[in-house]
């Protein structure tokens, strides 16, 4: 779904706004094991993640910042894509990162993995720390579905809430009180970014299935009036 348009300005993303303490861990080793079980989720996760980039849902804008990340509970921790792996369609493990805990208090992401956790983490901690229900996160960037989410009175943060914040983290926890299995928030100050989570993947997949029927009903309105005009 292309919705960018030509000599706009892109949305700010991709830069770590929360203090940052990774450890570098490799994963499947003694620093960071692995089950079966953890295996089989993330597969699903991660394959889940490849048919999100097809969508163009996750992916790079023109001046080579990274959008989108995907997250999944691990226990009372959770794994999320790490920083700067938007534009990369397959990432495997490696693209992955431990988040083992947040101290929204402290502005401090602590992570352990290969690579930096997501820039965007604080985003997802919002849910996991108000949620148990919740099991998965993804963030995306459509400038359609955010216009279309902001006109239909969608679940929002608002304008002067940027992306990546403890105060973004704040926001969302606050509608998660009121949500706590699943829902779609749009990120007002966050220009094309929306949230999404829920219990199960195939949650986030109808979801994304919900939205994708909204614009495409959308485009088709713009068609009929165009037609109008014609
Ligand atoms: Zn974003």
């Amino acid at each position: 779904m292309k919705t960018q348009e030509q000599n706009k300005i892109l949305p700010a993303d991709g830069y770590i706004k929360f203090q940052c303490k990774h450890t570098h861990a490799v994963w499947n080793s003694e620093a960071l094991p692995v089950t079966a079980a953890f295996m089989a989720r993330f597969e699903e996760a991660d394959a889940f993640r490849t048919e999100v980039f097809d969508q163009g849902f996750i992916g790079i804008y023109e001046n080579g910042i990274g959008y989108g990340n995907l997250s999944f509970r691990y226990g009372e921790n959770f794994v999320i894509t790490a920083s700067a792996t938007g534009g990369a369609r397959e990432l495997g493990i490696d693209g992955y990162t431990f988040v083992n805990k947040v101290e929204l208090s402290q502005n401090t992401v602590h992570s352990l993995g290969p690579l930096p956790a997501s820039s965007e983490t604080m985003s997802h901690a919002g849910v996991y720390l108000e949620s148990p229900l919740a099991n998965y996160v993804l963030h995306i960037h459509n400038n359609l579905l955010f216009n279309i989410l902001k006109e239909k009175n969608a679940l929002s943060t608002s304008a002067n809430i940027a992306y990546g914040t403890v105060e973004m983290a704040e926001a969302i926890r606050t509608i998660v009180k009121r949500n706590l299995s699943e829902a779609i928030i749009v990120m007002h100050g966050h220009e094309e970014g929306i949230l999404i989570y829920g219990m199960s993947l195939a949650h986030l997949k109808s979801q994304l299935v919900f939205l994708c029927q909204e614009a495409k009903n959308e485009l088709c309105a713009q068609c009929k009036k165009g037609g109008h005009n014609g």
